[in-house]
């Protein structure tokens, strides 16, 4: 039996974006104390924290002072090296832990995983070279395809969709012509959807209501719950990510994306990708559920039972405020109805994401 950290305890973040301001605010309501771990010096969520520590993720003098620092170690971030928490854990318990990062880093062991316990995935092949490539286009997986690389892609990045057999030579280019890419059939999806659960230590599981997502550019611009599914549907969805989260040893928030195709008695989901970590399509839940996911998270690497993630609303609409949109913050101040969240970033790059905003619908 675990005891849990009490209130006054430490709780290292490694990765200082938005995310870990979130949690880190999230944590101080309960009393809970957060010590940052980033290398960049304009670190979101350093404002918001007493500690933190300016380092690359590799620098095991930083990494090992940091670790006596704090009760347990969490990540707002999933491409925190392996070797960095496998690293952290020799000191510190590190919730989640290294097994559940390898298999998020890499898009064929998540796929392999889903499948493994039942749940469905977009076809695939292992891409490692144009020959490749180019067998997998003339035999079991036609264009339209999107070409991925495994590991290290985000919004986008690292995808390049292949219209045609033709256009494979463009695709291997476009995705940088390295080993280690996949090719997923492309998903004629009805909408995307994604479960935010958690697991805690004593593996108690509790998942915030299905969302619905809407991307632009390959960012995600609105999300809204609860998502247009049928109960039967949402029900597949969050007992795939408490499967997953059990073969993982998860302890924390995590987040699986879906497509969903078809629809009534058709309407199926299929695996995208699992975050192991708080995610933008949960922000709704700081307003809109009795917990929000960042206190969830912070309860759960603590410890701690896991709050209520009753739905505050009958409907709850996020949308995020990328590059210049930003602008607008006097306009959305003055909503009444409007829950603005900045990030407190300095500088608003196309593509960058800036703040938040939620309303909670009738
Ligand atoms: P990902 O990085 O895998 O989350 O992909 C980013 C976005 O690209 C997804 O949210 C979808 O909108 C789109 N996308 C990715 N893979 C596929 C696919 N196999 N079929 C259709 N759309 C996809």
């Amino acid at each position: 039996m675990t005891t849990a950290l009490p209130p006054g305890s430490t709780i290292g973040i490694l990765g200082g974006g938005q995310l870990g301001r979130m949690l880190a605010l999230a944590g101080a309501r309960l009393g809970l104390r957060s010590h940052i771990f980033a290398p960049e010096e304009d670190s979101p969520a350093f404002d918001v924290t007493r500690w933190h520590t300016r380092a690359g993720y590799r620098d095991e003098a930083a990494l090992e002072t940091f670790a006596r620092s704090v009760s347990a170690v969490t990540l707002e971030f999933e491409n925190i090296p392996v070797g960095t928490v496998e690293f952290l854990s020799r000191l510190v318990p590190v919730r989640p832990g290294a097994k559940a990062l390898r298999c998020a880093q890499d898009r064929l062991n998540e796929k392999a995983l889903a499948r493994e316990l039942g749940a469905m995935t977009a076809d695939f092949a292992v891409i490692d070279s144009l020959a490749d490539l180019e067998r997998a286009l003339a035999g079991p997986l036609e264009a339209p395809a999107v070409l991925k690389t495994r590991r290290f892609g985000y919004d986008g990045k690292g995808q390049a969709k292949v219209m045609r057999r033709e256009d494979a030579a463009a695709a291997w280019a476009a995705i940088g012509g390295k080993p280690g890419a996949i090719l997923e059939a492309f998903v004629p999806f009805e909408r995307e959807v994604s479960v935010v659960a958690a697991r805690g230590i004593d593996g108690g599981f509790s998942a915030f209501d299905v969302t619905e997502n809407e991307h632009r550019n390959h960012i995600l611009h609105r999300s809204v719950a609860p998502a247009r599914i049928s109960e039967a549907t949402g029900r597949m969805g969050v007992d795939t990510a408490r499967r997953m989260a059990e073969a993982l040893d998860y302890v924390g928030v995590f987040a699986i994306e879906y497509f969903v195709t078809g629809s009534g008695a058709g309407e199926r989901l299929l695996v995208n990708e699992m975050a192991p970590r708080v995610h933008n399509s949960g922000h709704w839940t700081i307003e809109g559920s009795d917990t929000s996911q960042f206190e969830q998270h912070m309860r759960a690497v603590a410890g701690w039972p896991l709050g209520s993630t009753r739905r505050r609303a009958p409907a709850v609409e996020m949308i995020n405020l990328i590059g210049d949109e930003m602008g607008e913050w006097t306009r959305i101040a003055a909503d009444a109805g409007a829950q603005l969240q900045h990030y407190g970033k300095a500088e608003a790059r196309a593509g960058r994401k800036m703040g938040h905003v939620t309303r909670l619908l009738g």
